[in-house]
């Protein structure tokens, strides 16, 4: 329920009005701080944690193709799997064109194929 005017300060957490007290005053109080910081903290966990989840498929999915002897799959047939071209851990330029990398994995892509799958030498 909004009962505060427009330019009443409120809670950033409850949306409770701060009053007009203190300009700079953000929350209501320190529980309402604590858990707008907590709750936006779990905001970027779940965003790592998807990254992470979609970097774990990525790389099980190009390992099995490995596994399979072959250095390269059709990026449709990955992408039906589970496979998403979009993340990956590194991607740098060669000459001729990008060479992505998903942990100590390193691939190439077109616009139809991953290929030259192989694992980063070990140093
Ligand atoms: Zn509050």
């Amino acid at each position: 329920m909004k009962q505060s005017n427009e330019d009443e300060p409120t809670c950033l957490y409850c949306g409770q009005p701060l009053g007009y007290g203190r300009r700079d005053r953000k929350f209501c109080c320190d529980s309402c701080r604590i858990n707008y910081n907590n709750s936006r903290r779990a905001g970027y966990y779940s965003v790592q944690t998807r990254v992470i989840s979609t970097l774990r498929r990525n790389y099980s999915l190009l390992q099995e193709t490995m596994d399979s002897g072959e250095d390269s799959a059709d990026l449709g047939d990955l992408v039906q799997m589970g496979f998403n071209p979009e993340i990956s851990t590194a991607c740098r330029k060669l000459n001729r064109g990008l060479e992505y990398r998903c942990f100590d994995i390193r691939y190439r892509r077109s616009a139809s194929r991953i290929f030259r799958i192989c694992h980063t030498k070990k140093h």
